[in-house]
């Protein structure tokens, strides 16, 4: 590729779009996830996992409550994690659980 058609290429749509899903990328491998041991976590009981919620701490939990079916819960159906509302920037489990759900309607 000669200097002419790098220049020609680089101001392109697929240069630019390349651009574009190497930042989505980007951003995507910066994903931070919400830990059990957070401050506001910790005091809404949130588990990585709905199955370990302690029955005695909460006991209206079911276990079909779950992230991934919760009105806060911003993630794609499918995927493993997603954005909650409660939790902004941070991702939390898709079969996770806290004392904030509320059943997606
Ligand atoms: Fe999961 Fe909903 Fe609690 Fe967020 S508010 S952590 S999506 S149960």
């Amino acid at each position: 590729m000669n200097d002419l058609n790098r220049r020609v290429f680089l101001l392109s749509p697929v240069a630019a779009g390349s651009a574009l899903l190497l930042g989505a990328d980007a951003a995507r491998a910066q994903v931070v996830m919400v830990s059990e041991k957070d401050a506001t976590a910790a005091a809404l009981g949130y588990t990585t996992d709905s199955a370990r919620v302690n029955p005695k701490r909460f006991p209206n939990h079911s276990s079909a409550q779950k992230c991934g079916n919760c009105e806060l819960y911003a993630g794609r159906p499918g995927d493993g994690t997603g954005e909650c509302r409660i939790f902004t920037g941070k991702r939390v489990s898709a079969i996770g659980w806290c004392s904030a759900y509320v059943l997606k309607g």
